[in-house]
């Protein structure tokens, strides 16, 4: 397909990813929330976005279904990479990687004690590489959301979830006792589309990357 299409989450990704738009000279023509249209047209006849999971948005973009995407690094390091330029940081949706434990639970003995630890996550590849280079044992346990709720169940002794204000641990009385890795959001490129649509794309990344660039210096 001639044009660009730019693969997007609904909710943050796409709030905070509308003034990158804009200064692309790019406005959509409907808002997610509100429309239920996947294909979302803008005021660019050549450009169109596509609304998908945030996990799905490397996906499309590695398999040229979109062009671009944007998407969390906690998303991307699960994914892997493979086919995905990403030439930019856009320092949104930023949060970081944490463990947590319920509170009261010993982590720093739990780990000395070299006894296997339950861990429940959505981020099993993030997991096992920091666990892995602490030289943790771990039992890892796949999760697809409300990660908080395992401890209190049961199911795990802790978590690895993305944390910003950290209200949701706290509404749980969960801690935060390890911080993996700082979260923002990333732009990404199929590798393909950017050789071939070139000349319709760099001015795009430019856009972007100038945008960022003044975001930092405000
Ligand atoms: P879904 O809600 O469809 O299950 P999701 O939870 O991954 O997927 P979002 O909540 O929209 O989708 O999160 C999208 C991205 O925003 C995440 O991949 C992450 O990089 C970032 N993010 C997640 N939670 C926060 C947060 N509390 N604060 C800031 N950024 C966040
Ligand atoms: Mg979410």
């Amino acid at each position: 397909m001639s044009g660009i299409t730019i693969a997007l989450s609904k909710g943050r990704i796409f709030d905070e990813t509308l003034p990158l738009l804009d200064a692309a000279g790019i406005v959509p023509a409907d808002n997610p929330e509100s429309s239920r249209k996947l294909i979302i047209g803008t005021n660019r006849a050549d450009v169109r976005i596509v609304i998908v999971r945030a996990s799905d948005v490397p996906t499309y973009v590695q398999y040229g279904a979109a062009d671009l995407g944007i998407a969390g690094k906690d998303v991307l390091l699960e994914h892997g990479g493979a086919g995905l330029y990403q030439p930019l940081d856009l320092e949104i949706a930023k949060c970081r990687m944490s463990v947590a434990v319920p509170q009261g639970f010993d982590y720093v003995q739990a780990v000395q004690r070299g006894a296997r630890l339950r861990v429940a996550t959505k981020y099993i590849h993030t997991a096992r590489e920091h666990f892995a280079g602490k030289g943790v044992h771990v039992d890892l346990i796949k999760l697809y959301g409300s990660m908080e709720l395992a401890p209190l169940a049961g199911l795990a002794e802790a978590i690895v979830d993305l944390v910003s204000s950290g209200g949701t641990l706290k509404a749980n009385n969960l801690v935060e006792v390890e911080q993996i890795m700082p979260i923002s959001s990333r732009l990404i490129v199929n590798q393909a589309s950017l050789k071939v649509k070139r000349e319709a794309l760099q001015p795009v990344i430019d856009c972007f990357a100038a945008a960022v660039a003044r975001q930092a210096k405000a």
